[in-house]
């Protein structure tokens, strides 16, 4: 690496390192001698991390030359990782979980913590579920309780959840931000980037065997796709959290299905009955059936 950084490099390198942290990743060291070459390659790669690659697997394109620089990086193994993250240095799924909330403290990371929103909404349910729910932010109510999913929506997860033969408290619900957008709008993709380390580690800690994604926002930061939903339901996919150990014996992933966000079936209810075919395919997966209704 050049003994004077550009500042660009500097900044970009910075970047970086507080992703890592957001990881929970803390202890680097580099590798030495690096050649001229390498030196160019991460050159070229940290400005490719400064415009657009912290995350590279979440981005929906890369031009060739930024994804060769951002493979470059993983080439090269610049930045090893020596110390765990705090949660895994526990073995109990809620005193991780526990970890990641101090980890995430008060956060102020993207801007969502300066436009109203009243508290973090982490995440809620079972640390050891089986099945995990994904949705998109936090709304007015879960802001003002500080749970996901407890206004209409979350009403109709509820009810969804039921139907599958399941208690919510047997489950973990989250979602892709922690804050709630304004005006219930969209996340934005800086803040999904900031927030979505934060789900990724809840996600390894409790190993589910299955995530529903609910609605595109939620699959779509996810699985790293950028396709309408009717391409993106219908089928599982394998699903390793970005930044879990791969050769964790304990757990070699979740499926991970895809179906419609409960506000988008409040709003055009003739699509419930694709949304039940999605669940009833993670139902069969799971071994679960629906509970017989009484007289
Ligand atoms: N919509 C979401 O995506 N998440 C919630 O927690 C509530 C509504």
């Amino acid at each position: 690496m050049p003994s004077v950084l550009d500042p660009r490099l500097r900044r970009a390198l910075a970047e970086r390192m507080r992703y890592y942290h957001e990881l929970g990743i803390y202890d680097f060291y580099r590798r030495e001698p690096q050649s001229h070459e390498a030196d160019r390659r991460l050159a070229i790669a940290l400005e490719a991390v400064e415009s657009s690659a912290i995350q590279p697997e979440l981005r929906e394109e890369m031009s060739p030359r930024k994804s060769a620089a951002v493979a470059a990086v993983a080439e090269d193994n610049s930045f090893e990782v020596l110390t765990p993250r705090p949660e895994q240095t526990v073995a109990d799924p809620a005193a991780a979980l526990k970890l990641i909330r101090e980890d995430l403290g008060d956060c102020t990371r993207c801007k969502l913590h300066k436009q109203g929103r009243k508290q973090i909404v982490f995440g809620v349910g079972n640390p050891k579920a089986e099945l995990i729910f994904v949705g998109e932010g936090p709304g007015a109510d879960e802001d003002a309780q500080g749970e996901p999913f407890v206004g209409r929506a979350g009403q109709l997860l509820n009810n969804m959840i039921k139907a599958m033969g399941l208690e919510r408290e047997e489950i973990y619900i989250a979602n892709v931000v922690k804050c709630r957008p304004p005006g219930n709008r969209t996340p934005e993709r800086d803040e999904c980037d900031t927030c979505s380390p934060f789900l990724m580690r809840q996600i390894a800690v409790i190993k589910p065997r299955v995530v529903v994604a609910l609605g595109a926002v939620a699959a779509k930061n996810l699985l790293a796709i950028n396709a309408p939903m009717s391409e993106l339901r219908g089928r599982f996919y394998d699903f390793m959290p970005a930044g879990a150990r791969s050769g964790d014996p304990s757990w070699q992933g979740a499926r991970l299905a895809v179906t419609y966000h409960p506000a988008f079936l409040l709003r055009d209810p003739r699509q419930k009955g694709e949304a039940w075919k999605d669940l009833q395919m993670v139902m069969k997966y799971l071994g679960l059936k629906s509970p017989q209704k009484s007289e």
